[in-house]
């Protein structure tokens, strides 16, 4: 019955799927995302995964993600991302996943801002997509895992101090789904912004269920913005130009065509020193060049980054483009222990939905595919070993609550910017005053 599963997964990118196809296969999973299943940020990533190359590399990897995070990360957490690297790189190859590789038949590794040594897996420039259609199809083919497009989770259901579900709305019915344990993947926060890298539907509605449940978060107001998004006045998405283009020598040029930065500092450096420029130049961007590089390794290492912006008009070869900063990542969200668990027994946040601390104020780029894949697997182990011990438990949630789906959505959003504002209050002036909000 649809009604009932052991465990819910709220969300099918990454951080969903590896999650669900490391719960036991004798637990019966359903997993819901909002819209279909290749709309998520998950599908986007572009840059790569990161990985612990060898045990020589593990200081100074270490050491880079700290000092992205300006050292308000848990160095606990960071620790078992980096040793569980290796592990979960591996489980993905074996679900066939395919980096690009040297001639020699070694991996080939690449550099993004703030990394000191190259250590990025990557399938061409569309390393998300390689690796979430991989899972996907894995999780497809299993039959203990059930998949629900355009399945909105609009709430909780806790009972006794313990998540029992969650209500969805689906196929336009508002309806209760019954389960031992709950999985929040929901994502980020991107879909609240007008400036966004991020799928729109993405508004990070477990954080504001949360909020009000009182479960607990942290960082609310550590949301990063990503100093390259191609520049555009059209509503919608923001499409990402990789730091990895400025790892391979893309320039940042002002009005006048000059230099004004070090592009491979940490992405927060970089956005400031970015949104100063505009002002200075009285512009709503600057320009990125890659015009000075190979002409050939261009449309070869970034294939899909050059026909987007053919597409948009920029010959990326033969001109510099117009970019500008965006909401980008969200370091904050659901308070989660090393393994997943929130404050609320039987939930568990992971992925971008979840903040275990790791990326402390700024994430160093390519360091969320990686840590949601270790930390949702992590989520996996601690609810097999415990679902036994948690009974199903069945209530009557109140479904008319959440019939004015516009009035929640909007309620949703308020409680995370209030929560925002309260924390930084600088922030939230730059980025989320901001009414031409479409949710
Ligand atoms: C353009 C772009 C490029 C990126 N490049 C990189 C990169 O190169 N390397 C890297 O490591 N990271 C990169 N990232 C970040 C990375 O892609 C994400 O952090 C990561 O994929 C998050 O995975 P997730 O599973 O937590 O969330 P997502 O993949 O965003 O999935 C969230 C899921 O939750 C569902 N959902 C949300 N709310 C609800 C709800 N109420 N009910 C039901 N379902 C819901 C959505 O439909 C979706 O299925 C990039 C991000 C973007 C946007």
């Amino acid at each position: 019955m649809l009604d009932t599963a052991d465990v819910v997964v709220v969300g099918t990118g990454v951080a969903g799927l590896f999650c669900a196809l490391n719960l036991p296969r004798t637990a019966k999973v359903v997993m819901l995302t909002k819209d279909q299943c290749e709309n998520c940020d998950s599908f986007l990533a572009q840059g790569g995964i990161c990985t612990l190359r060898s045990p020589e590399d593990y200081n100074s990897f270490f050491e880079d993600t700290m000092r992205a995070g300006h050292y308000e990360n848990n160095a606990a957490s960071v620790e078992l991302m980096l040793r569980g690297a290796p592990e979960v790189i591996s489980d993905i190859v074996g679900y066939g996943v395919e980096f690009d590789k040297e001639d020699n038949g070694e991996y080939q590794y690449t550099r993004e801002g703030a990394h000191s040594a190259y250590r990025i897996l990557h399938h061409d420039d569309l390393t998300g997509r390689e690796i979430t259609e991989k899972l996907l199809k894995e999780a497809r083919g299993r039959e203990n895992i059930e998949i629900l497009e355009y399945a909105a989770m609009v709430d909780l259901m806790v009972k006794d101090g313990r998540a029992v579900g969650v209500v969805m709305r689906y196929r336009g019915e508002l309806m209760p789904l019954y389960a031992r344990a709950v999985v929040l993947a929901t994502g980020g926060i991107g879909g609240l912004f007008k400036n966004s890298t991020n799928f729109r539907h993405i508004t990070a509605d477990a954080l504001a269920i949360a909020l009000i449940r009182g479960i607990k978060t942290q960082d609310v107001s550590y949301i990063q913005i990503h100093p390259t998004a191609l520049y555009s006045n059209k509503p919608g998405r923001r499409f990402l130009i990789s730091e990895s283009v400025r790892g391979e020598g893309a320039v940042l040029l002002n009005k006048a065509g000059e230099r004004f930065t070090d592009e491979l500092k940490p992405r927060d450096v970089v956005s400031a020193a970015i949104h100063r420029q505009m002002e200075k130049d009285g512009m709503d961007h600057v320009y990125l060049s890659v015009t000075h590089l190979n002409k050939e390794m261009v449309p070869r290492r970034f294939p899909n980054i050059y026909k987007k912006c053919l597409e948009e008009g920029y010959d990326l070869t033969r001109e510099p483009i117009p970019v500008t900063p965006a909401q980008h990542y969200y370091m904050g969200g659901i308070l989660s222990g090393g393994e997943g668990q929130t404050s609320l027994t039987g939930l568990y946040a992971v992925g971008e939905a979840g903040c275990n601390g790791v990326h402390g104020r700024n994430r160093l780029a390519s360091n969320s595919l990686l840590e949601s894949l270790v930390f949702s697997k992590r989520a996996a182990l601690q609810i097999g070993a415990r679902l036994n011990g948690w009974k199903a438990v069945l209530m009557k949630p109140d479904l008319k609550r959440y019939e004015d789906q516009a009035a929640l959505k909007s309620r949703y959003k308020q409680v995370i910017f209030d929560e925002i504002r309260r924390k930084d209050e600088a922030f939230y002036d730059q980025w989320c005053n901001d009414e031409d909000i479409d949710g």
